[in-house]
């Protein structure tokens, strides 16, 4: 049986260890760091198997060379960007397959965070790095926003039930934002009493359906009447498209 666990990294990343109970083999997404995941692996006996990286910034893939340095695995990368310990560069298209977890994964491109950005999906889970985030994306430190605009529409069209796995913890924090721009939503109000709770129990607030997501992420909400109008309000000016939509929430929540 598979069990997906969030290992808290730095001051807010998640490593997700996709791991086979019976069998204690582990993939490793986005190890931002090494020294506290070696100690994990070592006592309970872990047996590493892949590491799957969705980005290249340090926060995901700083503790990749201590990993490998001790267990000799593939190391999936984007294929576009530059990963120290790469074996595995993937591409759209691709499949990483780890049958020691009974796991297939396929790829989506989503630039925008950075340029070359992956995601890992199948038909019960996405792992978005810092691309898409539970209520919210990721900054544009690479891309543009319609570049951003379509890689969240490649989100948006996968089933509803798919679990999101991002890299870091935001969810409280973009859920306040949300309500900002969608004050009359009451999906988020009720999302962001959840989220509060969740967090004051000290656990995480990953993963979340993609249903909930188009729900209550103003980011997969840009054609929504009440988002383009707030979008509007703040920009001063008609927006156009969806696409203008998103580029003013995202200016927004820069400046919020
Ligand atoms: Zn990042």
């Amino acid at each position: 049986m598979l069990e997906i666990i969030p290992f808290p990294a730095l001051k807010d990343n998640y490593i997700w260890l996709l791991k086979n109970k019976a069998s204690k083999h582990i993939a490793i997404v986005d190890p931002g760091e090494a020294g506290p995941l070696l100690k994990l692996i070592k006592t309970e006996r872990l047996n590493p198997i892949a590491i799957l990286i969705t980005h290249h910034h340090w926060d995901h893939v700083n503790g990749i060379a201590d990993i490998v340095e001790i267990h000799d695995i593939p190391v999936y990368t984007p294929k576009t960007e530059s990963v120290n310990c790469s074996t595995n560069p993937v591409d759209e298209g691709d499949k990483v397959s780890l049958p020691e977890l009974e796991l297939e994964f396929q790829l989506l491109n989503v630039p925008g965070h950075t340029s070359g950005a992956i995601a890992y999906y199948n038909d019960k889970y996405v792992f978005s790095g810092d691309t898409l985030f539970t209520a919210g994306c990721g900054r544009l430190f690479e891309g543009t926003p319609p570049q951003m605009h379509a890689s969240l529409s490649k989100f948006k069209s996968l089933p509803d039930k798919t679990l999101l796995y991002c890299g870091h913890e935001y969810t409280v924090a973009n859920l306040q934002f949300a309500q900002t721009v969608e004050p009359d939503n009451p999906a988020i109000q009720e999302r962001l009493n959840k989220a509060r709770q969740t967090r004051k129990n000290n656990q995480s607030t990953v993963p979340a359906t993609l249903a909930i997501e188009k729900q209550t992420n103003p980011f997969l909400r840009c054609e929504e009447p009440d988002v383009i109008q707030a979008a509007e309000r703040y920009a001063g000016s008609k927006l156009g498209n969806s696409t203008g939509v998103f580029g003013a929430i995202r200016k927004w929540k820069d400046n919020f």
